[in-house]
């Protein structure tokens, strides 16, 4: 007789991890198509103790829930040195900022305003669409706001969405009720965000699989079985009860059996991709051994966070890593270019920007993110219920459940693991 867990869990993200550590103590397996747990909190630690980050590192004062695991399981989070204004960029010269400023005071009425999140005027209309005949600048503001935060354009982003993320990537559209916030300020993981899901994988004692895919999940008698592929072949792992922690477009793809209202909701959420290249620096006085070493795209934009997410610390003095990346727009551009040429491109932009740190680097990472950040498209909101809702025995958890970040991971998280002890 085949074993049966009391709970497969699909995917190894903080989304999957927090309901592993909620339901500790149960009979859990988690299944994991990568070689790392975390997801997308992929980090790599150094032997004098410096991290990089690939994806997520930036816990801003709002993430109560994951301040709130971080303390459970003992996590030093330190201050993340740098502000995010920095990254959403200028507002250009007083007389476009005046004009910003107009719109940015409209996005500010409509925030004082709580409607249901699916109201037609915030959820049905498009940034794009929302600002109409403003001036190209304003546009051009806020497509780069967009492009930054959920890694999409204003016409890919609702009205809501743009609420959502503005201010410090808020986890409320509204402004009239007060938002939940830490008073340790904005905060990074110490020793890279992974050691963030490690900790959680550890402290749930679930078995992890990790390096096979799930490839199919259907019913089976009171159950549901899950057919994964890894390098020992196909196996099927038959549980009480599912939680599927994977990226919208794959949880539709394996998914057997679905009901057309949850086929929509899935099938609804788009993802922007993101292409990583950390950069690490020696401390003052190192020679790097890491240089441009293939020719990169003439005119491409290899890097749009303008290098200002980094390590804490003094770089410049002691070293530490660079958190590069490039946004979907950019993205598109060079997804399908040979690593050499991406990591080159982005080790030029680096020595345009840092010439004096350029013959520091001892290490380059590369990483393409194809589901990086679930969007707020319009019509989104109007699908909330159906995206959240489970199945006989089957849950759903992910950031583009509830808010396309850590926290939105971690509370999706939760929430399923809550459904599962109330039906096991
Ligand atoms: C560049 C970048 C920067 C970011 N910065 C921040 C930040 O500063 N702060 C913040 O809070 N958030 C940030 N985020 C967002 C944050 O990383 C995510 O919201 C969060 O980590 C998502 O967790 P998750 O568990 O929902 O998804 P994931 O981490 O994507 O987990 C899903 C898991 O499913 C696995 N999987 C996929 N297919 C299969 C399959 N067939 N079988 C088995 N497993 C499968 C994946 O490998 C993955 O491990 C950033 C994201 C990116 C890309």
């Amino acid at each position: 007789m085949d074993r049966l867990y009391d709970v497969a869990i699909l995917g190894a993200g903080v989304a999957g991890l927090t309901t592993a550590y909620r339901l500790r103590g149960r009979d859990i397996v988690v299944v994991e198509a990568a070689g790392h747990i975390g997801g997308r909190t992929l980090s790599k630690r150094f032997d004098d103790g410096s991290w990089a980050n690939y994806a997520a590192q930036y816990v801003s004062s709002d993430k109560v829930k994951v301040i709130e695991l971080a303390d459970e399981l003992g996590l030093a989070l330190v201050p993340s040195g740098y502000h995010s204004d920095e990254l959403r960029g200028n507002r250009g010269s007083a007389a476009e900022q005046a004009e910003i400023d107009r719109w940015v005071a409209r996005l500010e009425a409509e925030m004082a305003n709580p409607r249901p999140p699916s109201a037609p005027e915030l959820d049905g209309i498009s940034v794009a669409a929302w600002l109409g005949d403003a001036p190209e600048h304003v546009h051009a503001f806020f497509e780069r706001w967009c492009g930054q935060l959920i890694f999409a354009s204003t016409i890919e982003t609702s009205l809501f969405g743009l609420m959502l993320l503005w201010g410090d990537q808020r986890t409320s559209a509204f402004t009239a009720e007060p938002v939940p916030r830490s008073n340790r300020g904005d905060t990074v993981f110490a020793g890279g965000t992974n050691t963030f899901t490690d900790a959680l994988a550890k402290a749930s004692g679930a078995e992890l699989r990790s390096g096979e895919s799930v490839t199919r999940v259907l019913r089976e008698g009171e159950g549901w079985a899950v057919i994964s592929r890894g390098p020992a072949g196909e196996r099927t792992i038959r549980a009480r009860q599912v939680v599927c922690a994977l990226p919208a477009p794959v949880a539709l793809a394996v998914i057997e059996g679905l009901p057309p209202a949850k086929v929509l909701a899935l099938g609804a959420i788009r993802y922007g991709r993101n292409v990583a290249t950390p950069i690490a620096v020696l401390p003052a006085g190192g020679r790097g051994t890491v240089a441009p070493s293939a020719p990169s795209r003439p005119g491409a934009v290899y890097n749009t966070n303008g290098f200002v997410l980094k390590t804490p610390g003094d770089i410049a003095r002691d070293g530490g890593c660079y958190h590069s990346y490039v946004h979907d727009v950019h993205a598109r551009v060079i997804w399908d270019d040979n690593v050499e040429s991406i990591q080159s491109g982005a080790l030029r932009a680096f020595a345009a920007q840092f010439p004096e740190l350029a013959g520091r680097v001892h290490w380059i990472g590369f990483q393409r993110w194809e589901h990086a950040l679930a969007q707020y498209r319009p019509g989104r909101q109007a699908l909330q219920d159906d995206l959240e809702a489970s199945l006989e025995g089957l849950h759903f958890c992910g950031d583009y459940v509830i808010t396309a970040n850590m926290d939105g991971a971690a509370r999706s998280g939760e929430a399923a693991a809550a459904k599962v002890l109330a039906s096991l």
